[in-house]
């Protein structure tokens, strides 16, 4: 064997173009911010036919119908099992999943996205603003993006765009656009009902703040500020009786609802503290935009 310069070069040269690939297929959760996050959580009726199925924290929401049922969110990819168990506890069956949507695409809610539509066969509808980070498994949201994938790719079967309605034994829930916190962020609005009553439900993703960087500086997300603005606006004039969100924290889940605890959704209904959590939000958002960014 001799050494052949040129076969060396064109060697170097095929592991520089492969290398990316490999890296973006690996995936890297992240650490969560808190053990508790993931922690087992009692699955319990919230509304109706709908059921909270998520860890102790990462919210997951079952909708169940006659014709199959919806799933709203994942937690971390190593939660699949837990929401497996849950829905189970609840006497379901995991694939009556049909549907399969999120409320925001960052790993602590998409992490086990991708096994759970393998699995299942379900459909998968997001927010069509979503659909690119969604493919690259969050490697290119504009504040947790550029370490590769943060939870397994997965491709959506349908996009939705403002207000567009999610159909499934004879449920109907609204996604509404509420951008800022990633690109295609969404709350889901429907009515499910009891022998007593009918709720109007808000699952809504608080427009929390992400990043550190003023608004200004992040450039692959030029319309940044405007999302916010146009998030704290539409989202201060819903009507609903029940209010959830992307995390049980967010609303106070643990305040409200001990495991064991009766069937009650009133005490979802919290008005107080939507409009609480909305406007401290805002004015994390108004300071924000006060943030210069760095003098070089
Ligand atoms: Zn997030």
């Amino acid at each position: 064997m001799f050494n052949c310069p040129l076969q060396n070069i064109l060697l170097a040269a095929t592991l520089l173009l492969t290398a990316p690939t490999v890296i973006a297929q690996k995936i890297q959760e992240p650490k969560p911010m808190s053990a508790e996050w993931s922690m087992p959580y009692q699955p319990f009726r919230i509304a109706g036919n709908l059921y909270y199925v998520g860890t102790y924290d990462l919210a997951c929401y079952l909708i169940t119908t006659p014709a199959g049922n919806i799933l709203i969110n994942t937690g971390l990819a190593a939660s699949a099992a837990q929401i497996k168990k849950n829905i189970q506890t609840l006497g379901f069956r995991f694939a009556d999943i049909k549907i399969l949507l999120t409320t925001q695409a960052h790993y602590d809610h998409m992490g086990a996205m991708a096994a759970i539509k393998t699995k299942t066969r379900a459909q998968l509808m997001v927010d069509k603003k979503e659909a690119a980070v969604l493919k690259d498994g969050g490697s290119s949201d504009y504040a947790l993006g550029g370490k590769g994938s943060s939870y397994a790719p997965v491709k959506p079967d349908r996009l939705l765009s403002d207000g567009d309605t999610i159909r499934l034994g004879g449920m109907q829930l609204v996604m509404l656009h509420h951008p800022g916190h990633t690109r295609g962020s969404c709350s889901f609005l429907f009515t499910v009902k009891d022998d007593q009553q009918s709720y109007r439900v808000l699952i809504a993703n608080l427009p929390t703040i992400v990043t550190e960087k003023p608004f200004s500086a992040i450039t692959d997300y030029p319309e940044i500020a405007a999302d916010y603005a146009y998030t704290f606006k539409t989202m201060q004039n819903i009507p609903f009786d029940i209010w959830l969100a992307s995390h049980a924290s967010q609303f106070k889940m643990h305040d409200k609802h001990a495991p064991g605890d009766a069937y009650n959704p009133a005490v979802f209904n919290d008005q107080q503290g939507y409009r609480n959590a909305i406007s401290s939000l805002q004015k994390q958002y108004d300071e924000k935009m006060k943030q210069q960014p760095a003098t070089q």
